[in-house]
């Protein structure tokens, strides 16, 4: 830290698809880590494959981010995508001539060099290597060319990449990682490699240290899977004589197999979730817990709750597992934390996109929202619970046709349907609905299963459901009528 004047955190996605839950994760801890120190959170686009990346996947990503509220102070635009900060641009595939500046000093001070080889030659040398069983790095013969040779070279038309130059530096690498303490390199783990590709394109490693560097990053939290990539950065920033940011490398995300966790299993997208109605609290709160925990061992807390608390030492090395099963526990537990208005709102989205016609009156919407927040684990839920207070969706299933065929359904209809015609208000209350039951009870003689099945059918069109006490006082009386009528004329034909 003592290198900086201030703590600045990046997350910097590559947009070749969607984002993945443990991207979402990795953002989250940087955007914690900022929040919590005081700091600046800041979003890269690492875009320089250009074959891979692409604007809709950018879109998706920042829009991603947004629904999740984990603000970036500079970046790309939330909206516009347009540049944001004063360290501009921040789309690497805009950055082409920093990278290839930076290389330029490499080269002149003889810390890169030119590497014509080309790939049938890259190949031959690798599998003479394999014939004797060795496992050596690529020997390129133009190491030690004069910088004046290789540029004359250039000039008569050959192409070359950028190669950095490692012989020199022989010794182990010590990373003093924030989450995985100690970890040692050898640099013989790695050979000459690649900092610009012919088309002068950079590669990972070259353009994550030079970015990082320029927009003066104080702390890199990143994946795991990035760990042997410090190696390459580490040798990079030292040969540039730059000041080493702090390194926090963070467990993986498991499959329950302890696989690293992938479509396989199920959705691991987070549009996906946004999609069936997981809340972003929920999803923070979830997506904290895979590899941080809370210092008084809560499992339900908010973003705000999290930016007060967040520490890296906090962050298990060990992986840790994707369970969907507690996510939508968190999540069912977020919805019941919220106010009956925040949950219409949220709920309603689901229920409008389904189709559903429901009372636009308020007082009714917030009732429903009342009575089924705890049978709700995520927003979808919600259709399937509303389905049956639609009266357009009204129909006798098949399954009730046992029902419909005893003796004693008809006059349970009919003292319902009477009872209902003769009620002055437009909707029962509950204790109406209770008293109700006992009088059809007495009014058509029969009791337990043919009592409650007809009753269930009359209402909701099939004999297994929701509590009838709980959504009879949700459907208008009018409503009860027309439903009880139509299974009455599907007895009678
Ligand atoms: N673009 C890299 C990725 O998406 C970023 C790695 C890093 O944070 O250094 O994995």
């Amino acid at each position: 830290m003592s290198n900086f004047s201030e703590v600045r955190v990046r997350f910097a996605p590559s947009p070749t698809g969607y984002l993945h839950v443990g991207g979402a994760r990795s953002a989250l801890f940087n955007y914690l880590f900022a929040k919590k120190n005081n700091g600046k959170f800041i979003l890269r686009i690492e875009d320089t494959d250009q074959e891979r990346s692409s604007i809709e996947s950018l879109q998706m990503m920042v829009s991603d981010l947004n629904w999740l509220g984990l603000k970036w102070d500079e970046g790309v635009d939330p909206v516009t995508l347009k540049d944001m900060g004063p360290l501009s641009p921040y789309k690497q595939s805009e950055r082409l001539d920093i990278y290839k500046k930076v290389a330029d000093e490499l080269l002149l001070s003889g810390k890169a060099y030119y590497c014509f080889m080309t790939d049938s030659e890259i190949d031959a040398q690798r599998a003479s290597n394999q014939e004797v069983g060795s496992h050596a790095h690529i020997q390129s013969p133009y190491a030690e060319w004069p910088l004046e040779k290789a540029l004359a070279e250039m000039k008569s038309g050959k192409t070359a990449v950028v190669r950095f130059k490692t012989k020199a530096l022989k010794k182990d690498y010590i990373l003093n990682d924030l989450i995985r303490g100690e970890v040692k390199f050898p640099s013989d783990m790695v050979g000459d490699f690649v900092l610009l590709r012919s088309d002068g394109m950079p590669v990972y490693n070259f353009c994550c240290v030079v970015d990082d560097h320029l927009m003066k990053i104080s702390h890199v939290l990143r994946a795991e899977e990035h760990l042997p990539n410090t190696l390459r950065q580490l040798m990079i920033y030292e040969s540039m004589a730059w000041a080493i940011p702090e390194f926090g490398h963070i467990s993986l995300v498991l499959d329950d197999d302890r696989q690293k966790l992938s479509k396989r299993k199920g959705a691991v997208a987070c549009d996906v979730f946004k999609t069936e109605g997981y809340l972003p609290s929920a999803m923070n709160n979830y997506l904290a817990l895979l590899g941080w925990s809370h210092p008084e061992g809560k499992e339900i807390f908010d973003l705000k709750e999290m930016e007060q608390l967040f520490s890296v030492d906090r962050l298990n090395a060990s992986g840790a597992v994707f369970d969907r099963v507690k996510l939508k526990w968190v999540n069912s537990q977020h919805l019941r934390a919220m106010s009956n208005e925040d949950l219409w709102k949220f709920i309603s989205g689901f229920l409008n996109q389904a189709g559903l016609v429901l009372p636009t009156d308020l007082k009714w919407q917030l009732h429903s929202a009342e009575v089924f927040r705890s049978k709700m684990e995520i927003g979808t839920d919600a259709v399937t619970l509303y389905t049956p207070l639609d009266e357009t969706k009204f129909e006798v299933s098949d399954e009730s046709a046992e029902v419909l065929g005893w003796p004693t359904t008809v006059a349970v209809l009919e003292a319902w349907k009477k009872l209902l015609s003769e009620h002055k208000n437009p909707f029962l209350t509950e204790a109406d609905f209770v008293n109700f039951e006992n009088e059809v009870k007495i009014l058509s003689q029969t009791k337990g299963k043919n009592l409650f099945m007809p009753m269930r059918v009359a209402v909701i069109g099939k004999p297994h459901g929701t509590e009838l006490k709980l959504l009879t006082p949700l459907i208008a009386v009018k409503s009860l009528i027309s439903r009880a009528e139509k299974v009455l004329s599907k007895i009678k034909g």
